[in-house]
């Protein structure tokens, strides 16, 4: 592990098409580096590049060798007012990819290296355009494929708690310093740092911490969509729900009951948020084999929901089932929500009272798409997903709360330090554990190997 420093900034110019591969009406390439400006200058006659403002577009041809390559825009950006904080130049040319090939292989024959996959936002880490988690969010982003998922990366991109982090990070080293001071005067009974001041900005970071940690199943779900189990004893009306909510024919609704043996899974977005939804075979006792299989799969699949939509037939079910199938699905500790269905048909306002005693739930017509649309707000309510918008701590990156989860262990080691009153070596020897941790997260703290890792997993060009 090495502290980040300027010598690691890379000059060299490359280049990338920043726009997909294929036919368009545009393509934009995207050089940066040192002799961007320069380079490009050479096979753009209309006008002096190197005389222009910061971004400014200008149109004319590009030529090379006595060939007109293309009609193109050219938007030039001077360091360190562009994204990777390099000279960058953008091309905006014609979507052809033959055009495109060939405006970058002239690059090529000036010298200019072809990009590696998210080489751009990697120089703009190491130009301190970005902190690591924002140039995560940049890869987040560009993956988002839904409002929520969006938002959050977007936050993160800002800023999101980062900074937050990086100021409390700062504070801890300034104990920590102080602390290799006390060290320094050896023998002598000296205490620079204030224990009761440093208990107090560890108890601060804990709480911070411990919170983003939390936020992280929150944060999984927005990335990666919730998995909802619609359970409930065949016929109960379950594949019409999934129908209803999909408004297309993907689950078989039949009147033969254990029809829907196998997983039928799909997504949809309420609000922004992905719900997989996954219809399975019901929760009944059964001699029959392969619905025998398919129950027990029905339990592991609901051990790992997030939420379960468990469902019964008004008109049609025991109260006795009922209780036993309520106190099953509590056991399990997941979210869960009852839709008592066929409300049309059931005739007993008495016996809906009954269920109603043991468990509340909301009657519905499974075919109706009033009901089912009354459902969705219901969804996001159980799971307090209307809250998400107003808080900006949330972490989606696995990375991150890893090393969360390290800072928090970490930060138990100097509390428990401190409660003990170890000396002063012991003590900054926990410190240490934890400003790496810290440091982690927000790329003060890096090896090559983690930015390699991050980095790769980003699309060239970008
Ligand atoms: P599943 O086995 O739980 O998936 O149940 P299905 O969705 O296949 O439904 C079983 C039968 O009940 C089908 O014939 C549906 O058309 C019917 N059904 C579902 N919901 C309702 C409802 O709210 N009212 C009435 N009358 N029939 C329904």
């Amino acid at each position: 592990m090495n502290e980040l420093n300027a010598s690691m900034i890379i000059t060299d110019t490359i280049i990338a098409l920043a726009t997909p591969p294929g036919i368009g009406a545009i393509a934009v390439i995207r050089v940066s580096g040192n002799n961007a400006i320069k380079l490009t200058d050479k096979i753009f006659p209309s006008k002096d590049l190197l005389k222009v403002r910061s971004q400014t577009v200008h149109l004319g041809v590009l030529e090379y060798n006595g060939q007109i390559l293309d009609e193109v825009l050219v938007t030039v950006f001077k360091n360190p007012k562009s994204y990777t904080g390099e000279d960058i130049i953008e091309i905006s040319c014609h979507g052809s990819m033959f055009i495109v090939k060939s405006i970058i292989a002239v690059f090529y024959d000036l010298g200019v290296r072809y990009a590696k996959p998210g080489e751009f936002t990697k120089r703009a880490f190491m130009n301190g355009k970005l902190d690591l988690t924002q140039a995560e969010a940049v890869a987040d982003l560009i993956a988002s494929e839904n409002k929520a998922a969006h938002e959050t990366a977007i936050n993160q991109m800002r800023g999101g708690f980062a900074n937050q982090l990086k100021k409390l990070r700062e504070k801890l080293v300034h104990f920590a310093s102080m602390i290799e001071l006390e060290l320094d005067f050896g023998e002598e009974d000296v205490e620079f740092a204030d224990r009761t001041q440093l208990e107090g900005l560890v108890e601060e970071i804990y709480y911070v911490v411990d919170k983003l940690v939390q936020s992280f199943s929150l944060g999984n779900v927005i990335k990666n969509g919730i998995p909802t189990v619609i359970a409930g004893k065949p016929n109960a009306g379950k594949s019409t729900l999934l129908n209803t909510l999909l408004k297309e024919e993907k689950a078989i609704v039949s009147d033969i009951p254990g029809t829907t043996r196998d997983f039928i899974e799909d997504e949809i977005n309420i609000e922004g948020i992905n719900f997989r939804f996954i219809d399975t075979a019901g929760l009944r006792e059964t001699n029959d084999k392969v619905e025998a299989i398919g129950v027990q799969r029905t339990y592991e699949k609901m051990k790992k929901a997030a939420l379960i939509i468990y469902m019964f037939d008004t008109s049609n079910t025991n109260i006795n089932d009922y209780t036993t199938e309520i106190n099953l699905l509590k056991s399990f500790n997941i979210p869960f929500t009852v839709l008592g269905n066929k409300i049309d048909l059931s005739a007993g306002e008495n016996e809906n009272t009954a269920f109603n005693k043991i468990h509340p739930f909301t009657g519905i017509i499974a075919s109706d798409s009033v009901y089912v649309d009354k459902l969705k707000d219901n969804l996001l309510e159980i799971l307090q997903l209307d809250k998400i918008k107003q808080d900006d701590t949330i972490v989606t990156n696995s990375r991150h709360y890893e090393s969360l989860k390290n800072t928090l262990s970490a930060l138990n080691d100097v509390k428990e330090a401190l409660k003990n009153e170890v000396t002063g070596d012991l003590l900054a020897l926990d410190i240490k554990q934890a400003l790496n941790h810290l440091g982690e997260i927000t790329g003060e703290i890096t090896t090559d190997d983690l930015l390699a890792n991050i980095f790769s997993k980003f699309c060239i060009g970008k």
